[in-house]
């Protein structure tokens, strides 16, 4: 064939009307036709990851969900445990074929009581990443009643839209992680005087989203566009992990747990109570009698624990989660030809700082930063082609103002 008889075998435009043929063994292609195709190629995939759901749980059991969480998460097993069952179970509840054996698979929404810094997130984030679900993060704090300054709770939703880049069969499968849920507790043992519009109000407003209802969502959210077109989105399907530090809950488990030690005198006593960790005794009254009504506390059935972190599990967040942060900077030093390395005994003085300041896993990023700024500003314009890092380099680079800095922004 001559050169300017050639072709796009697919929409038939000769050579001079394309931008771009690309010859193939029989046949050509021009730049339309390519974008065209790959417009289809991304819709079909689309398309391919609402099945994903159904070939992903096939391959994964509890074990496996728990063996995946041990990859990103230290410690706390428990929980690991009880979400991988109650993530296993929520999505088999969602691909059960319609059945009329009345038998009905109720929700495993979940809560976790644990204090700040524990993996609570981290926990959500890892479970949505392992599901390849959107996930919506958002802060109970700022939900109010309905009408009253502060979000509605259906901005919850607006979020998950907008995780799912506004695929409603997506947000409707979705995860949201609800953040210091304990925030809304009611305020007082009062119910009256004032109302309580960011307490027990948002608690009210929770519980039709959290059982599963059809929502009317504001897809740009806020108030601030009174004119757009409202969403229906159901939460049947949808997956909520509530968070919250409880702070003072202790009391609540220790004078229940004292209570009963009188009770069963000998039994209870026998058992020694771990007094630095009383979290992993707590039981759903404990949720109500700190202000959880006793409706929401029945919508998040599956109740878990945090432990708290001591200095072998801050030491092991350092380095050995898959992208722990010791593993982030060697990467970072590495784009620039430096072989970082850093020494067992300047690693265990970060954990030690890191408890001594109560600054938690958070703090354990800070501390490095610190530590490492000069070094990440100094090297990449120098020859230095290895940087280790000692406990008196450290030691050195973190003064006492620094870490009074860092106490107060934590
Ligand atoms: P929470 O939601 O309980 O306040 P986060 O999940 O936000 O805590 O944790 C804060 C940071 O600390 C996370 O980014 C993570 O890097 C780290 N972290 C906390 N707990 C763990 C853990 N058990 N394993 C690994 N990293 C952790």
């Amino acid at each position: 064939m001559a050169k300017e008889e050639l072709e796009c075998s697919f929409c038939g435009r000769k050579k001079p009307e394309t931008n771009l043929l690309i010859a193939g063994l029989d046949a050509h292609i021009c730049d339309r036709c390519i974008e065209q195709a790959h417009g289809i190629v991304i819709e079909e995939s689309k398309q391919i990851d609402s099945s994903d759901l159904s070939a992903e749980l096939k391959l994964r059991k509890p074990q496996q969900i728990k063996a995946f969480l041990d990859e990103y998460i230290i410690g706390q097993g428990m929980t690991k445990k009880v979400m991988s069952v109650a993530v296993y179970n929520h999505y088999k509840r969602l691909l059960q074929p319609p059945s009329n054996d009345d038998i009905d698979i109720q929700k495993s929404n979940i809560i976790m009581v644990g204090q700040t810094g524990t993996g609570k997130t981290l926990m959500a984030k890892t479970v949505a990443r392992m599901l390849n679900v959107p996930l919506a993060i958002v802060d109970a704090t700022v939900l109010t009643e309905a009408g009253y300054v502060g979000e509605d709770v259906e901005s919850i939703l607006t979020r998950l839209l907008q995780a799912a880049d506004y695929n409603l069969e997506k947000a409707e499968k979705g995860i949201v992680f609800i953040d210091e849920i304990d925030k809304i507790a009611r305020k007082s043992d009062n119910p009256s005087i004032t109302r309580d519009v960011s307490g027990e109000g948002v608690q009210q407003a929770l519980l039709k989203l959290l059982e599963g209802t059809i929502v009317n969502v504001p897809p740009k959210g806020g108030r601030k566009h009174p004119d757009q077109k409202f969403i229906e989105v159901n939460t049947e399907n949808i997956l909520f992990i509530a968070g919250g530090a409880f702070d003072g809950i202790e009391r609540v488990i220790s004078k229940r747990l004292n209570m009963q030690a009188v009770g069963y005198s000998a039994s209870m006593s026998d058992d020694v109570v771990d007094q630095d960790n009383l979290l992993q005794y707590i039981i759903p009254k404990d949720l109500k009698d700190f202000g959880l009504i006793p409706e929401i506390i029945g919508r998040l059935p599956v109740l878990t624990h945090m432990d708290p972190l001591d200095a072998n599990t801050l030491r092991a967040i350092l380095t050995e989660p898959k992208n722990a942060i010791i593993k982030q900077y060697k990467k970072l030093f590495a784009m620039d030809d430096v072989d970082f390395s850093i020494t067992e005994g300047a690693l265990n003085f970060i954990v030690g700082k890191a408890i001594e300041y109560k600054l938690g896993a958070r703090g354990l990023r800070s501390l490095c930063e610190e530590i490492l700024t000069d070094a990440m500003f100094e090297l990449p314009s120098s020859d230095e082609k290895k940087f280790n890092v000692t406990k008196m380099y450290a030691e050195e680079k973190l003064t006492k103002t620094t870490l009074k800095k860092l106490k107060a922004v934590s």
